[in-house]
């Protein structure tokens, strides 16, 4: 039977004192290090999942309908808090994001054995076969499965105006948002093989369409030749600013002293994990960054799994959704196949 199991069972405060009792022993021969020891240690569950966004709750759903005990930590950071509106998620095309996320606490919430906290975890250390979570708070946590679905954080190019457009009309994805800014006068701002991909794919949703390479252009003969066959302009120079109204993006202006108007511009920028907790513990990452894990969301140390923005590239709120279920569901199979 599974800790949520056990504690239906028992009623709570029988279950609390039995279980401080286990967790007591089971102490002595954890090998914590001395910040971890220095604390009090808590209760046991079967998962936790660090990160509660959207894959976060999702696997919290599917293992709280599984009985099994879960903790859900996140720190409230979630990628799309910059955008207004969130679309393309079917049945909450044109919400806000928070009220996604606020819908989306409330149905866990159901769940009694799942508990929802907010917090920031700032270690993740596996014992034998058991991790060991630590809050910045100092408290800590022991489980047996551990989710990673902590996002990644885009890191905002020094282009003034940049960051204040994020989100609303400097975009990261034409599916998101290509519709809302369809046909209006839109940039990409990228070079190479990307801003040709993009270009192709972006002219899609407008026929005014412009390359910003800020700087000399990477593109080859071919690309340009296409490019120019499709009337897509390619500017070279050195952007020095966005201007924008509240958001809004209104023209770009170069250091040459040129500017241009555009409205909408699509740029992908650099990012990094969330969090090097997964790293920290040994999980593999892909050459891009993200966390490798198999088609159950496994990572590459056993018992940990990782979902959402930290996996993958196609960046959806419905892909992240979908991804969080199945981690959940697999983390739920395993603790079955292993205890069967
Ligand atoms: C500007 C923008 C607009 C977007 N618009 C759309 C859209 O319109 N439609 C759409 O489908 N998708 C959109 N997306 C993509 C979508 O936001 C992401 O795919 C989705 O948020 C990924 O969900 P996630 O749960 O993996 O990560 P996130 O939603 O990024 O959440 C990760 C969570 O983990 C928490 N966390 C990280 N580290 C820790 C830690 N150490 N301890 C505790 N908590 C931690 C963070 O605080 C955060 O709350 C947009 C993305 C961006 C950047």
């Amino acid at each position: 039977m599974n800790a949520a199991g056990h504690q239906a069972l028992m009623g709570r405060r029988t279950f609390l004192q039995q279980f401080s009792a286990l967790t007591a022993a089971a102490i002595p021969h954890l090998s914590i290090d001395s910040k971890v020891n220095s604390k009090r240690m808590k209760e046991k569950f079967d998962a936790i999942i660090v990160g509660g966004s959207y894959a976060g709750l999702s696997a919290a759903m599917a293992l709280g309908r599984a009985l099994r005990k879960v903790l859900l930590i996140d720190a409230g950071k979630p990628a799309n808090r910059f955008t207004p509106y969130s679309h393309n998620f079917i049945t909450h095309d044109g919400k806000r994001p928070d009220e996604i996320a606020t819908l989306a606490r409330q149905q866990v919430a159901k769940y009694s054995s799942v508990q929802q906290v907010e917090g920031f975890v700032v270690s993740t250390e596996k014992v034998e076969q058991e991790f060991i979570v630590g809050l910045d708070t100092g408290d800590q946590f022991v489980s047996t499965k551990l989710i990673f679905a902590t996002g990644i954080v885009d890191l905002m190019p020094a282009i003034p105006g940049f960051a204040d457009c994020w989100g609303k009309s400097v975009l990261h994805c034409p599916y998101c948002h290509g519709y809302e800014v369809r046909n209006t006068r839109t940039g990409i701002l990228g070079n190479g093989d990307y801003a040709f991909d993009f270009g192709s794919l972006i002219s899609n949703w407008t026929r005014e369409l412009i390359i910003f390479t800020n700087g000399p252009a990477t593109l080859n003969e071919e690309q340009k030749s296409k490019l120019d066959q499709h009337h897509i302009p390619v500017v070279e120079h050195r952007i020095k600013a966005l201007h924008h109204d509240q958001g809004y993006l209104k023209s770009i202006s170069f250091e040459n002293g040129r500017s241009t108007m555009v409205s909408t511009l699509y740029a992908r920028p650099e990012f990094k994990q969330h969090t090097n907790l997964p790293a920290q513990l040994g999980c593999e990452l892909t050459p891009e960054g993200y966390i490798k894990t198999d088609s159950s969301h496994r990572t590459t140390v056993p018992g940990v799994y990782a979902c959402g923005d930290n996996v993958t590239r196609l960046r959806t709120v419905s892909n992240a959704v979908a991804m969080g279920t199945v981690a959940g569901m697999m983390a739920n199979k395993d603790l079955i196949t292993e205890t069967f």
